[in-house]
C-alpha cells in the first residue's frame, strides 16, 4: 500500500475550485463546466448525475487529470494539477488515482491480469507481486477465473469488470468511475457498487457518474449537473428521514 501523505490542509482527496472547461473557439464555443467547486474527502463517495451533455464525463477527465481546466484549480491530495510536469502528472494518475472508462479501454494484446497488473508494474512493482495485487483486484470485482482471458474472449460486462479491478489494484486512494455499471446486469451492477462502497468505507474517495438513482443510492453524496453548473447537492437519504438540502 502506497503512504504518501496527504497534502492537502483540510484533507480532502480531490477539491476543484471555480474550474471551467471551454471547447473549441468563437460560434463553436461550448462550455462544459462553469465554475464547479467540489470537495471530496477520505472515505467519501460521491455520485455525479445529470442530462446528456452536462458535463459529467469532462468532470470526471479534468479530476483524473486527463484533462486540464480552461480556469480555475483541481487539487489531488494537495497537489495543484495544473501545475505540475507531465512527469509528476502521470506519477499522481498512477499511484493515486483509478480510472474507469466509460468504454472500458482495455489493451486488446494483454489478458484480463496483465491489463489490471500493468499500471502496478509501471509504477515499479515487481512483475510477481503485480499479478498478485491483479488476481486479487480481479476476485474483488467477480471475474477472478478470467484472469487470462483476452478482452475479446469477454463479454461488455465482463470486461467492465476488469477496467473496474484495473482502477482499484494498488489502493487507489481517489477512483474515478464513468457509468461503471453500464454494461452490467443489476445483480452484477449491485456487486461493483458494494465494492466501490467497501472501498470508501476503508477509506478511498470514488466520484461515480450514473444515471440510475438506485445506484447513486449507494453514495453519501449526490451532485446534479446541468449545464455544466452544479444545481444541487444532495446527501444521501435515509429509510428513515428526508435528505438534507445542503446550501450551496
Ligand atoms: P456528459 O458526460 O454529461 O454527457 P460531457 O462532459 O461529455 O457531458 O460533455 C459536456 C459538453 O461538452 C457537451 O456539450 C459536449 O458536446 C461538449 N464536449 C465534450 N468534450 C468535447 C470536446 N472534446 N470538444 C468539443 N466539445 C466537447
Ligand atoms: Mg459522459
Amino acid at each position: 500500500m502506497t503512504t504518501t501523505e496527504i497534502r492537502d490542509p483540510e484533507g480532502a482527496v480531490l477539491r476543484l475550485r471555480g474550474v471551467s472547461r471551454v471547447h473549441g473557439n468563437g460560434p463553436n464555443r461550448v462550455h462544459a463546466l462553469r465554475g464547479i467547486d467540489l470537495t471530496v474527502r477520505p472515505g467519501e463517495f460521491v455520485a455525479v448525475m445529470g442530462p446528456s451533455g452536462s458535463g459529467k464525463s469532462t468532470l470526471l477527465t479534468l479530476a483524473g487529470g486527463l484533462d486540464s481546466a480552461s480556469s480555475g484549480q483541481v487539487r489531488v491530495e494537495g497537489q495543484d494539477l495544473g501545475k505540475l510536469s507531465g512527469a509528476a502528472l502521470s506519477a499522481v494518475r498512477r499511484r493515486a488515482i483509478g480510472y474507469v472508462f466509460q468504454d472500458f479501454n482495455l489493451i486488446p494484446a494483454l489478458t484480463a491480469a496483465e491489463n489490471v497488473s500493468l499500471p502496478r508494474e509501471l509504477d515499479g512493482v515487481s512483475t510477481r507481486r503485480a499479478r498478485t495485487e491483479a488476481l486479487s483486484a480481479l476476485a474483488e470485482t467477480g471475474v477472478a477465473d478470467l484472469a487470462n482471458r483476452f478482452p475479446d474472449q469477454l463479454s461488455g460486462g465482463q470486461q467492465q469488470r476488469v477496467a473496474i479491478a484495473r482502477a482499484l489494484v494498488g489502493e487507489r486512494r481517489l477512483v474515478l468511475a464513468d457509468e461503471p455499471t453500464g454494461a452490467l446486469d443489476s445483480t452484477t451492477g449491485e456487486t461493483v457498487l458494494a465494492v466501490l462502497r467497501a472501498r470508501c468505507d476503508a477509506g478511498a474517495a470514488a466520484v461515480m457518474v450514473t444515471h440510475d438513482s438506485r445506484h447513486a443510492a449507494w453514495a453519501d453524496r449526490v451532485v446534479m449537473l446541468t449545464d455544466g453548473q452544479v444545481i444541487e447537492e444532495r446527501e444521501r437519504q435515509d429509510d428513515s428521514a428526508a435528505g438534507t438540502d445542503v446550501a450551496r
